[in-house]
């Protein structure tokens, strides 16, 4: 490998003559000199997590795992597409008005191996990982993977923080109780969490919800639960600021956690995935009430359900990596934030 392949400071610090209190994170592979094609592809070209020495203030993950799936499999393989659409973006976020990759150490931790033929064996697996990513002081940016690790990952950010408030952007309701018997799938990650006391009830919501049900059991139970919902067709009626203002107010000062499954977009605008809806958001509308929430305690994030198989032109994973760019934004101002706090 040539030096050049080598992640490098980021501009910005690397001009600084003054004395540094902390380490500088080590940013992207500069594309002006080595093209954006070139190389194994990390989360937007960042350095591996051996290249920090381990350090992280935000930790990328693969889960490759989608035994949890009821229709189309193929998830397993969305961690990796999203890696390889995301060495197109770039180290300044305009719209947050933000260096995240600056403002914080972002390093691509590779991926929890899960075991594909016993759920409850890799359910455990994922929990493991990320109670040793949190431990270390990071925050997470999962990459899916079918949306039945949201369970493990709640687990763990429970587990140091006590029950979060919850955003979750899908076309699906994902607090069904079992399918075919088994109680781990990705239509039951939310009710489980709900169960075992993860959730902060007072601020849980659905965003972009869709499509035909089971029954209307299905929205009463869900109700129950504490969940508020956000459909698709309020997003479009209401608009996006207005939707991420409501947003913000019910989760208020709580520390949140925010699972996005891409279906939530539209098929036309995330054909690769599961289980798709018509009538969803467009990538616009998500990117855009994601980024209205910056004032929020974000302490982890997913992103689920990508599976390239069924893309075309790289659409859903260009989208699910540039709403893996926006998150990680909204995380590395918090890491920052919370240093000048400090
Ligand atoms: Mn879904
Ligand atoms: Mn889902």
């Amino acid at each position: 490998m040539s030096t050049a392949e080598q992640p490098e400071q980021s501009q910005q610090h690397a001009e600084s003559p003054a004395p540094r209190p902390r380490a500088e994170p080590l940013g992207p592979v500069d594309s002006s000199r080595v093209p954006r094609y070139a190389g194994p592809a990390t989360f937007a070209r960042l350095p591996r997590l051996d290249e920090t020495g381990g350090r992280a203030d935000v930790a990328v993950v693969g889960v490759p795992f989608d035994t949890g799936v009821s229709y189309r499999p193929g998830a397993r393989f969305g961690g990796n597409a999203i890696r390889e659409a995301s060495r197109l973006l770039r180290p300044y976020n305009p719209a947050q008005d933000a260096s995240p990759f600056a403002l914080a150490q972002v390093a691509d931790a590779g991926d929890i191996a899960a075991n594909p033929f016993d759920i409850g064996e890799a359910v455990e697996t994922v929990q493991e990982a990320a109670d040793g990513i949190l431990a270390t002081g990071a925050r997470m940016m999962t990459l899916g993977g079918d949306h039945t690790i949201a369970l493990p990952l709640l687990r763990s950010v429970a587990r140091k923080h006590g029950p979060v408030a919850l955003l979750h952007f899908d076309a699906h309701l994902d607090t069904w109780d079992t399918y075919f018997g088994a109680a781990y799938t990705h239509g039951t990650p939310f009710r489980r969490a709900f169960e075992e006391g993860l959730l902060d009830t007072s601020a849980v919501s659905h965003v972009g919800t869709r499509g035909p049900l089971y029954g209307k059991k299905d929205l009463d139970d869900d109700a129950k639960m504490g969940f508020g919902i956000v459909t698709s067709a309020d997003v479009m009626r209401r608009g996006v600021d207005e939707v991420a203002d409501q947003l913000r107010q019910r989760i208020g000062d709580r520390p949140l956690y925010i699972s996005v499954d891409i279906d939530v977009l539209d098929p036309a605008h995330a054909p690769g995935t599961g289980t798709p809806e018509a009538g969803g958001l467009t990538s616009r509308e998500l990117l855009e009430i994601i980024r209205g929430l910056a004032s929020c305690r974000l302490v982890s994030a997913d992103l689920v359900e990508v599976a390239p198989a069924y893309d075309h032109a790289e659409i859903t994973s260009v989208a699910a990596s540039h709403t893996a760019y926006e998150l990680t934004t909204l995380m590395a101002r918090q890491v920052a934030g919370e240093r000048e706090d400090a």
